[in-house]
């Protein structure tokens, strides 16, 4: 409480530099993929570019890969805590976790993740 972060600050912000996704990203994106019928992505295609203000695990990703068209969401839910990737041109965008405020929160587990 009493904290210095207000809400309309909180956002994605750029890495100085790209990196690979995490094990414990890239198993939760393959699971909330793969609950919604999507291929698995090679993850050498994915860049984490930009990481959450607030603390939370939310990451943007650039995708590498060809693209489909349209906008996408793959909407999941895991020990509370909401998932969703978000698509564009069939480029993952961002990896979205929610768990209900701003601050730091543990990525759920993938066993448990479902779609919702
Ligand atoms: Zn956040």
């Amino acid at each position: 409480m009493g904290g210095a972060t207000s809400d309309h600050n909180v956002g994605l912000r750029p890495l100085p530099e790209p990196r690979p996704l995490a094990d414990d990203e890239r198993t939760l994106l393959q699971r909330v993929l793969e609950l919604h019928g999507r291929p698995a992505r090679d993850p050498g295609t994915l860049r984490v570019v930009s990481v959450c203000s607030c603390g939370c695990r939310s990451i943007g990703i650039e995708d590498g890969s060809a693209g489909e068209t349209g906008l996408q969401t793959y909407d999941t839910e895991g020990d509370g805590v909401e998932v969703i990737v978000h698509e564009i041109n069939g480029q993952i965008q961002e990896l979205e976790i929610w768990s209900g405020a701003y601050g730091p929160v543990e990525l759920p587990d993938p066993a448990r993740l479902r779609r919702t």
